[in-house]
């Protein structure tokens, strides 16, 4: 691509790979570079959850993944002496997303298929082995100096820059942004066996948080005969000392031993919690790693990378086609920041639980929690700590469940049951209850819809879903997931961004009208 393409990308991890899928089922001519030949052959991220999967449906990848992603597990909390002190599981179903609320997954299977499906995109160019040395912003464009393995170097022109670095990245320092530390820096030895399958049974069935001042540690149930345990290090431990063969099994006698399962990788990290102060500047972006960094309780840091991109994207694509003012691309940060910090600093709590040493407030935190959550404890949903977007490109001022996740369900089509989104698609949505008829949908939110080449969705409570035309569409679900969610917020229309946020509602038929103006001013499409 000698020309200027609209986006470049530097780092194609798992979050800089979606972000280019998505820009490329876009049609934005986007060229992604990453210094490295390969993706990294290692697992890290285990967990991820329903929003993520929904993403990667939408890329027309889940059939593609399907093979490396299983069940999440509850988790169970256990306190001194085994004690459990806290229960999580994932929402039963019907599931609000269409999609198991939390999910595990191998990571490099599962992002070598996601990989794949770049090379089918004709707007996507993909150059590895390149290493991104410096930027330039231009008065509209920006330069990346790049070098290959074969040591040439080349300049890289494109409208806009996305870093997805991953946490040393490159693009922050040269646009000399800093973190702000949320306060957690704890070390953490990472073990992944490939446990025999005759024994597995000698393995606990839940995920485990260990909560024992003498040895925090986590047990995680990953898909097939994968086994994690991440176990904390203490004050006086070695990292180099700590991840030696003899000792990682010494440190996993408690559960199995070397003629149980094969040690697949081990490694030290420092477990941070870090939220970039900018996350723009100018023409060039931040996202994933480069921009945050979750200490792993929640397994969210991936996947909140992968919010960023799904965030960006769309947001891109309609400034790179004029269909916007670059002002929306100010509402990335706006959104993204505090949802990643608010996030962050849930999975640092919960870290804090699991990493208490001190014998005497282990033992308090284990009365405390009893108290407030019963004994044995009531059952929590993972998924009720992610919080809603709060402001940014969304009628914030309308309050819930603007800024929420729109639910997908499995609705009735003529062919069989499937997806929503399979169905209608994923740009833009108007989706109205059969409360609205089609006369009552001023024409003005029409024109929008249509120039955006978004849809409307009206929803039916008899026969099946059907198009209507090519941007209308009939549904029917197969659940009460669509027809609840309008009891439960008591609206009768919700305005939909193709990330699936709910930009704006209408809580009665005359509050279609000013609809159609809060679409425009949240994108900010009015000059
Ligand atoms: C032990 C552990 C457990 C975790 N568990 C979970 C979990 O269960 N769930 C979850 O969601 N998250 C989890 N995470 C977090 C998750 O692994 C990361 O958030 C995620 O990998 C970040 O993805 P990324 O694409 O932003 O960055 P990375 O995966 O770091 O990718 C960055 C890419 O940029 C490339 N690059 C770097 N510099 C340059 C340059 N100058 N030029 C060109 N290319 C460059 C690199 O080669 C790399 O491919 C875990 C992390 C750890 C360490």
């Amino acid at each position: 691509m000698t020309e200027i393409a609209d986006v470049a990308i530097s780092g194609l991890g798992p979050v800089g790979t979606i972000l280019a899928a998505s820009l490329g089922r876009l049609g934005v001519r986007t060229i992604a570079i990453d210094r490295s030949d390969d993706i990294y052959p290692l697992p890290r991220a285990i967990g991820l959850d329903h929003e993520i999967m929904r993403v990667i449906q939408n890329l027309g990848l889940a059939d593609a993944v399907a093979p490396y992603v299983a069940s999440y597990r509850p988790t169970e909390y256990q306190g001194i002496g085994g004690t459990v002190i806290a229960r999580y599981e994932s929402l039963p179903p019907p599931y609000p997303q269409g999609w198991q609320p939390s999910l595990v997954f191998t990571q490099p299977p599962f992002e070598r298929a996601i990989r794949h499906a770049l090379t089918k995109m004709p707007a996507v160019e993909v150059r590895l082995s390149t290493t991104l040395q410096q930027l330039t912003e231009r008065s509209d464009h920006v330069e990346l100096d790049v070098l290959s393995s074969s040591g040439e170097l080349e300049t890289i022109r494109a409208r806009y820059v996305v870093g997805c670095d991953g946490g040393g990245s490159a693009v922050r320092k040269e646009l000399g942004i800093a973190f702000e530390s949320l306060d957690f820096d704890e070390p953490w030895l990472v073990i992944d066996v490939m446990v025999d399958e005759d024994r597995l049974h000698k393995l606990p069935e839940t995920m485990v948080q260990y909560c024992d001042p003498a040895r925090p540690a986590t047990y995680v149930v990953g898909p097939g005969q994968h086994r994690r345990w991440e176990i904390m290090l203490l004050p006086g431990e070695v990292p180099d000392d700590m991840s030696r063969e003899d000792v990682i099994w010494r440190l996993l006698g408690r559960w199995l031993g070397p003629e149980d399962g094969r040690l697949w990788r081990a490694a030290t990290y420092l477990f941070h919690a870090l939220v970039a102060n900018e996350w723009r500047s100018g023409r060039v972006f931040l996202a994933g790693d480069a921009a945050h960094m979750t200490p792993p309780f929640m397994a969210q840091g991936m996947c909140q990378g992968i919010r960023d991109a799904a965030n960006l994207a769309w947001k891109l694509a309609l400034v790179l086609k004029g269909d916007a003012r670059d002002a929306l691309l100010d509402t990335y940060r706006q959104e993204r920041r505090p949802h990643v910090r608010t996030t962050t600093e849930t999975a640092k709590s919960l870290g804090r639980i699991i990493c208490e040493l001190d014998p005497a407030k282990a033992k308090e935190r284990d009365e405390k929690m009893l108290a407030e959550t019963g004994n044995p404890p009531v059952v929590r949903y993972r998924q009720n700590l992610i919080p809603a977007l709060v402001e940014g490109a969304l009628a914030s001022e309308q309050g819930m469940p603007v800024g929420t996740r729109f639910p997908q369900p499995w609705i009735t089509t003529l062919t069989g049951a499937c997806r929503l989104d399979d169905f209608a698609g994923s740009s833009f949505r108007l989706v109205v209850s059969p409360d609205v008829t089609a006369q009552e949908i001023p024409d003005d939110i029409k024109q929008t819809l249509s120039r955006l080449g978004g849809s409307i969705l009206y929803v039916e409570t008899h026969g099946v879903s059907r198009p209507i035309t090519a941007r209308s569409f009939s549904i029917v679900e197969n659940d009460d997931v669509l027809a609840a969610w309008f009891r439960a917020h008591r609206i009768v229309a919700a305005l939909v961004r193709p990330d699936h946020y709910v930009l704006a509602v209408a809580r009665g038929p005359l509050e279609l009208i000013a609809l159609s103006r809060r679409f425009k001013e949240c994108l900010r499409i009015e000059a």
